[in-house]
């Protein structure tokens, strides 16, 4: 898993100003809701955990802090490349611990609810490691607004459809997928709140493709 993961940090390349002039596209008119909004999706403004902020005080250990209901701010720092480089990769701004409280509510915690535990391949990410993986510094993920996940049960592309069809979302990415290779690349899914542009890309080798191509 850690070298696999490893991989993942290394690759992840992705970088939501690449692809802002290619347009967006929105997916509500097919979604396969039921009766009524399930419960993530209920349009509330983006919560800022004023909680979670309040924890987040100098010299306070914020590594045990709980972000969601499955998820901590520990697995969304988790990086291979901070632990080689030796750098610290907790945030320490509230406002970016309030944003990937946000991710983790809105995006993880659905995947979670339907298919079971996982771990996110990276969430946050500092400067430095950012620029470690190979992303430029306007990447979401600096911001605590991005996660990259895959799961072993299903298709990456199965995964970015299910988070299509069931999400509100800013960006998603099915990056690096092959055609034939169910689990190659993984999903990459920010999310801001108001704003939200449900804009959906398949990033591959060869090029940028709008929605999602399994
Ligand atoms: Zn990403």
């Amino acid at each position: 898993m850690a070298e696999r993961n490893a991989g993942r940090d290394l690759g992840a390349r992705d970088d939501t100003n690449d692809h802002q002039d290619i347009g967006r596209r929105h997916f509500r008119n097919r979604r396969v809701f039921g009766s009524g909004p399930i419960p993530w999706k209920v349009a509330d403004p983006p919560s800022l955990c004023i909680e979670t902020v309040d924890k987040n005080q100098p010299g306070v250990d914020n590594s045990s802090m709980q972000l969601s209901e499955h998820f901590s701010l520990k697995e969304l720092c988790r990086s291979e490349v901070a632990v080689r480089l030796g750098i610290d990769n907790t945030p320490t701004d509230p406002i970016i611990i309030a944003k990937l409280a946000d991710v983790c509510k809105y995006i993880l915690d659905p995947i979670r609810a339907k298919f079971g535990q996982f771990t996110p391949n990276s969430g946050y990410r500092c400067p430095q490691v950012n620029a470690g993986v190979g992303s430029k510094p306007s990447s979401q993920h600096c911001k605590g607004e991005a996660v990259d996940f895959e799961l072993p049960s299903m298709s990456n592309y199965n995964l970015a459809m299910w988070v299509s069809d069931n999400l509100d979302f800013d960006q998603l990415l099915l990056e690096f997928a092959v055609a034939g290779d169910p689990h190659a690349g993984w999903v990459h899914c920010s999310y801001i709140g108001a704003g939200n542009r449900m804009q959906a890309l398949t990033i591959r080798k060869s090029g940028t493709l709008q929605g999602l191509h399994a």
